[in-house]
């Protein structure tokens, strides 16, 4: 008889701790509801993860419990399917195959390697201009370009040729950030800007867009058939003191008539007849 009432309370007792003891909960976390770390009861809801707001350098991660929540965005020049040119693709000269008639102009010219149009504000139709690279060169400074620690000057020379002599072209020369086209800082405060790279922001950049005044009649293209046409050309050089290493200046040589309106950013505006070249 001493037994089975021994047997009961030992029964009893287990019972009671099984159902009665005093939880020792943990908190809700991001994956798990509150919860007795003794009985693993849980009371309520996990709370759901934080996600920031991924960006072209970091990808969403919870700012709880720092979990990766998916993936960097693309580079904005990728995210808006904008052609871009890599420096080391633009042609070095101009021309390309045989002299050839336009039928819908009284324009002689070659095969093009790199050509684009610009407005025209005394006709409708667009001014074709022609591009190519002379050089292209990334350095710490020189007697024009003043050296900053941390930064590099990318340098590059084009030369346009617009066969359309006469009926004057309206030739905008800009740039963008290939990573950043909304965050781009593009205010018109001198020549100085923001670069952000890599989550940081560097406020040392320059950006320095010249453009030769002067009408040059130079012919800028050797040999043969095309050394005998004369051509309006123009310098245009283009310099920015940007983050070591950073390769996100894309040069764009566009049709001026299309301009921005507030608010609007390049691929609002963009025709395909503009020409975007990325200084890697
Ligand atoms: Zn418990
Ligand atoms: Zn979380």
């Amino acid at each position: 008889m001493k037994k089975v009432f021994a047997l009961l309370l030992i029964l009893s007792l287990v019972f009671l701790s099984g159902c009665g003891h005093e939880h020792t909960w943990q908190e809700a976390t991001c994956t798990q509801p509150r919860t007795c770390t003794d009985c693993g009861e849980t009371e309520g809801e996990a709370l759901g993860h934080s996600p920031t707001e991924a960006t072209v350098w970091e990808p969403s991660v919870c700012s709880v419990c720092g979990e990766v929540m998916g993936e960097k965005l693309a580079p904005a020049f990728e995210r808006h399917n904008i052609e871009v040119m890599d420096i080391a693709d633009v042609p070095t000269e101009f021309f390309d195959g045989a002299p050839t008639q336009n039928p819908e102009t009284r324009y002689l010219y070659m095969e093009p390697l790199l050509m684009f149009y610009t407005g025209n504000n005394s006709r409708k139709a667009g001014v074709p201009g022609y591009l190519c690279l002379m050089d292209y060169s990334i350095i710490e400074s020189d007697e024009n370009h003043e050296a900053l620690e941390g930064y590099e000057w990318r340098i590059a020379n084009f030369k346009v040729i617009f066969p359309d002599m006469s009926s004057g072209y309206q030739l905008a020369i800009s740039d963008e950030d290939y990573y950043d086209i909304e965050g781009h800082d593009d205010s018109a405060q001198g020549s100085h800007y923001t670069v952000t790279w890599q989550g940081e922001s560097y406020d040392g950049c320059v950006r320095i867009i010249n453009f030769s005044s002067e009408p040059d009649y130079t012919v800028p293209v050797t040999g043969g058939f095309a050394s005998n046409l004369i051509f309006l050309s123009k310098g245009v050089t283009v310099a920015f003191r940007v983050p070591v290493g950073y390769d996100g200046s894309v040069v764009c040589f566009r049709n001026s008539m299309y301009s921005f309106e507030p608010g609007q950013y390049i691929y609002d505006v963009m025709t395909p007849d503009d020409i975007f070249i990325r200084l890697t």
